[in-house]
């Protein structure tokens, strides 16, 4: 394009440059002309120097017809030439031009200074329905969806206020008929002072994507939805379950403490072996209802590894033991003692591998191991290994074990009980944590299961009271206000206060449990949170509201029929100290009393 303005610059200089040799050229014969008519005058006769004169005039006249106007013509004749070549293909160039752009498959169209169409191309007056005519000073703004209208303008309001020179926008434009199509259009802006002169628009009709992408966003829309409706279900009806299972298993434990014959007392065992691993699919079905929502939030607190591993292995052990399999744990000495993370987690992770390993292990040995696979200066790369010498897996199921719902064999749940559930639920919080979880397996042989998980270096162990201590010390001058609605819990709590000789008394909904704190008599409060006229968070915000120092430090334990963590979150967020979930063992209750020493005034 260059080249050719060039070159028609440099012809028409050229044909400045002839015209001026014929002008010369004229001037000359003008002046000779001149010349022999003054000499005629001056003479007034024929001579023979004007004879002499007049042929040399002739004889310049043909030399410079021969040598500067004959060459200057055909100079003139070939410039002529090659600026009519140039005018074509300049021709040729803006209707390949043009013709691109008509047919382009985009739109394109260029808006004025106001916002007008100045130029439309054919996809555009097709996609529109206008004519030309129609369309041409016609404001931009016609074209946009009403809905679309006040988005489009702000966007490009923004735009040119930024001075931006490109834009990209997705709206709805509707034709002369009403008829709507997506468009994506790509704005360039041409400014001159600041002030846009014009703009230059490439579009593209992105209908078809919009509306997959539309069907796609209410396809997920709708399977979030029957997964939430799904766990809800889920979460109400383990809820529903949870509630007698917790007087089953209470009760159970009550009973067991009663003199029975040494049949009742096996029968006794059963029932509450039983009313436990229903316990466990209740609360595993819960666990993988919220995790499938999304509703899990890791925990980030300091804890203290070695502590947490020991603990979780000991809850294992009386299982291994009444099985004859041998139960061993190592600690790789390099891992930093405390870690921050979310150790109920890292406790059900563990506990749920250990327990499948004692589970389908009949003879031999469970070792789990703790090795630190890297360190950085912040984070930790905790390897668990849990090896058994069990039943084993077969190859073609080392996958699918780790689905919802999935046992390695179709007789799992009748032999050895269970859902299903356990490695999804392991897989999907080993997830949470950035980690990761794999077996290797010889069936017949035994399995082990790595899972690596990101934890970050801990800095300090919140003093806590030792989670185990000397049960037989309670503290004798304990005097327990239970506010607790449901009859069987508060003969559950009941009797065991009763027979460890602990003083109580009992309310049965938040009004009288407000009331009953004032009287400043009570050294713990144990409070159901759902209750009557006053929930357990609403009582204790109010206590905790009063201006004296016994109501600020009042330890109040929330007795809780939810085993999610996140209940933690809300008791602790309301100003109780802990928490007790619904079944408890006697000695967790007998935990919380040593805890919490605290002497009324
Ligand atoms: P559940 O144990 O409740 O059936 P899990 O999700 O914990 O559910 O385990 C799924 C399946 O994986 C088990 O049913 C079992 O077939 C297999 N499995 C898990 N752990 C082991 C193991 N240590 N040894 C052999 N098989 C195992």
């Amino acid at each position: 394009m260059a080249e050719k303005k060039g070159s028609i610059l440099t012809g028409s200089r050229k044909i400045k440059a002839l015209k001026s040799k014929y002008l010369l050229f004229i001037v000359s014969i003008i002046g000779i002309i001149a010349a022999q008519v003054g000499i005629e005058y001056w003479f007034d006769q024929e001579t023979g120097l004007s004879l002499l004169l007049s042929a040399l005039a002739v004889l310049i006249i043909v030399l410079e017809f021969v040598f500067i106007f004959l060459p200057s013509l055909k100079r003139l004749s070939s410039v002529n030439r090659k600026l009519v070549r140039l005018r074509k293909n300049l021709e040729d160039s803006e209707r390949q031009y043009r013709e691109l752009v008509e047919g382009a498959a985009d739109i394109i169209y260029e808006l004025n200074s106001e916002g007008q169409f100045s130029y439309v191309n054919e996809l555009m007056l097709k996609m529109s329905g206008y004519t030309r005519e129609e369309i041409l000073g016609r404001p931009y703004a016609d074209l946009i969806h009403p809905e679309d209208r006040e988005y489009a303008a702000t966007f490009y309001r923004n735009k040119l206020k930024a001075g931006e020179e490109t834009s990209y926008l997705e709206f709805r434009m509707v034709g002369k008929h009403g008829q709507t199509a997506w468009i994506g259009q790509n704005v360039r802006y041409f400014y001159e002072h600041s002030w846009v002169t014009h703009v230059r628009v490439v579009a593209r009709d992105i209908t078809e994507g919009r509306l997959a992408q539309l069907a796609l966003k209410q396809l997920k829309e709708e399977a979030e939805r029957t997964t939430i409706a799904k766990s809800q279900f889920l979460s109400m009806m383990s809820h529903e379950i949870r509630t007698p299972m917790n007087a089953i298993i209470g009760l159970t434990n009550l009973l067991s403490e009663t003199n029975l014959t040494a049949e009742q007392q096996r029968h006794v065992q059963l029932l509450k072996f039983s009313g436990e691993n229903l316990l466990t699919i209740i609360n595993d079905i819960l666990d993988f209802s919220k995790i499938e929502a999304q509703k899990i939030v890791l925990e980030r607190i300091d804890f203290d590894l070695q502590e947490l591993v020991s603990k979780t292995i000991e809850i294992q052990r009386q299982r291994a033991v009444e099985k004859g399999v041998a139960l061993q744990y190592t600690i790789d000495s390099g891992i930093p003692n405390v870690l921050k993370g979310d150790p109920v987690r890292v406790i059900q992770i563990i506990t749920n591998l250990v327990s499948n390993a004692i589970k389908f292990t009949q003879e031999g040995s469970v070792t789990v191991n703790l090795v630190q696979q890297s360190s950085e200066a912040n984070s930790v790369k905790l390897q668990i290994d849990v090896c058994d010498a069990g039943i084993g897996i077969a190859a073609d199921k080392l996958e699918t074990i780790f689905e919802s719902f999935s046992q390695a064999e179709e007789g799992t749940t009748r032999k050895y009980g269970g859902t299903g559930l356990g490695l999804a639920i392991t897989k999907k919080l080993v997830g949470l944590m950035d980690g990761s979880i794999r077996v290797i397996s010889i069936p017949g042989a035994g399995s082990t299961f790595t899972c690596v998980l990101m934890l970050e270096r801990g800095e300090t162990i919140l003093n806590k009271p030792a989670l185990t201590a000397d049960l037989s010390e309670l503290p004798s001058h304990s005097n327990v206000l239970l506010a607790e609605d449901n009859v069987i819990n508060q003969l559950m709590v009941t009797s065991f206060l009763k027979k460890w000789n602990i003083r109580f008394a009992v309310v049965e909904n938040g009004l009288e449990a407000l009331n009953a704190i004032q009287e400043k008599k009570f050294t713990l409060v144990l409070m159901d949170l759902q209750m009557p006229e006053m929930s357990g968070y609403e009582v204790t915000e109010k206590i905790r509201a009063l201006d004296d120092p016994y109501f600020k430090n009042i330890p109040i334990v929330a007795l809780t029929a939810s085993a999610m963590t996140d209940v933690r979150d809300e008791v602790l967020a309301a100003g109780m100290n802990d928490f007790l979930s619904k079944p408890f063992h006697p000695d967790d209750l007998k935990q919380i009393l040593i805890r919490y020493p605290f002497s009324a005034p």
